[in-house]
């Protein structure tokens, strides 16, 4: 039977950063992945250029049945450190917009570059092998690969959520810690586009038109780009809120967010009477929704034909304009996975399962969430850094 003192299974963000970690103690390890190569879901992020880190991660920057839980992963293994990885291996990157850093070349020197601190580490990959049964024995864990037996002292989940399933995605995590009696909590797909329904065609025909906007779900608020699908909406600020959205909640955006005073068109009437709607709504947003809005709300061909209460209520409308969508386009879509394996089972120092000593979860199949924007990969590794120094 082969024997190893640590076996990871899912050769991603957080799998990867955790055995590399792991081996650099001198831990014998072997990393189990069913897809045939490391890293997909890094190599297909941020448009392939991976938004490795986020400068401004903090606990508010995640959702957690347990707010506190991610501080003391993170506060150990901060962006700094994981950006002098990547100077260490002279990956070039910049940062884009709120703390967003990049690779200013590619996805894939992130992943080479895991895969050679692993590599300096001594660990060794079993590629294209699922696990097909684990089983507790008295000095750890027995595995079957492939058919054949492999015994660890500690073993790592690492298999991520079920979101983008095409992607090799799977709910495998949340199976094994039923089996070890670890409670999840309900996973949801998160930073995913929503379903408008049939009778919001209107917004559904502007397909491609992205406007500034501020977002709000419950007390979820995010300034960023909406964009209009023909599917409902989507863009930043959309799936910074979907993490957040229960079916049957409103998603209200302020589709003028520069503009202060609900009484701007009755200024703006009273100034020039003469004045189109369309035209007023095209100096802050994009002609084709003008028109869709302008539709909407029933304006009269010029501001002097409108009352000013309907005026009034029009600014109001722009500055919370409510979308009933009626779902998300669902795990198929969703970069990432709310909800996981429970934080009350784990420690926040190791990850390690507190009923199950030698277990460890790391990385998305944990209950912690980050926004859009680099924070879902300095929580991988940050966790996978936390599980490496214990297990
Ligand atoms: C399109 C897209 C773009 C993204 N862009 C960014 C970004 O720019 N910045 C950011 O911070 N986050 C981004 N994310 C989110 C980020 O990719 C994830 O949060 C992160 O990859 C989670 O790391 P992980 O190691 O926990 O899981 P994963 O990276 O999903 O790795 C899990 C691994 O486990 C393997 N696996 C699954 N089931 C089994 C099984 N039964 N047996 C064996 N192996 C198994 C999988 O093949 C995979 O290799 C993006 C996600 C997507 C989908």
């Amino acid at each position: 039977m082969a024997k190893y003192d640590v076996i990871v299974l899912g050769a991603g963000a957080a799998g990867l950063m955790a055995a590399a970690r792991a081996g650099q103690r001198g831990r014998s390890v072997l990393v189990v992945d069913h897809a045939d190569s490391p890293g997909k879901k890094i190599l297909i992020s941020g448009g392939g250029r991976c938004n490795f880190t986020n400068i401004n991660t903090r606990a508010e920057t995640f959702i957690s049945a347990n707010k506190h839980f991610a501080k003391s992963a993170l506060a150990r293994y901060t962006p700094r450190d994981f950006l002098d990885l990547v100077e260490r291996y002279d990956i070039a990157w910049h940062e884009k917009t709120l703390g967003q850093l990049f690779c200013d070349g590619s996805a894939k020197q992130i992943v080479a570059l895991l895969m050679e601190e692993c590599r300096v580490a001594g660990v060794e990959f079993a590629f294209g092998s699922a696990a097909e049964a684990v089983e507790r024995t008295d000095d750890g864990f027995k595995l079957m690969l492939a058919g054949k037996a492999h015994q660890t002292s500690s073993l790592i989940i690492a298999t991520g959520g079920p979101s983008i399933p095409k992607m090799g995605a799977s709910d495998f995590a949340y199976k094994l810690a039923r089996q070890f009696g670890l409670k999840v909590v309900e996973p949801r797909p998160a930073l995913v586009p929503f379903t408008l329904p049939n009778a919001d065609s209107l917004f559904r025909e502007l397909s491609g038109v992205a406007t500034e906007t501020i977002a709000t779900v419950g007390k979820a608020v995010f300034r960023e780009a909406s964009l209009f699908t023909h599917k409902g909406l989507s863009g930043p600020a959309m799936l910074q809120v979907s993490s957040y959205w229960r079916h049957g909640e409103p998603v209200h955006v302020n589709l003028l967010p520069d503009v202060t005073s609900h009484d701007w068109l009755i200024e703006e009437k009273h100034a020039a009477p003469k004045t189109k709607p369309v035209a007023l709504l095209t100096r802050h947003l994009p002609e084709r929704l003008a028109q869709a809005l302008v539709t909407k709300l029933a304006l009269p061909a010029m501001l002097g034909d409108c009352s000013d209460k309907a005026l009034r209520q029009a600014g109001e409308q722009l500055a919370k304009w409510p979308f009933l969508p009626d779902g998300t386009e669902g795990f198929a879509k969703a970069e990432v996975t709310v909800g996981g394996i429970s934080t009350a089972e784990l420690s926040s120092t190791t990850m390690e399962a507190k009923r199950c000593p030698g277990l460890y979860v790391i990385g998305e199949a944990v209950d912690v969430t980050g926004w859009l924007g680099g924070y879902n990969f300095q929580w991988a590794w940050a966790s996978g850094v936390a599980a490496g120094n214990a297990a």
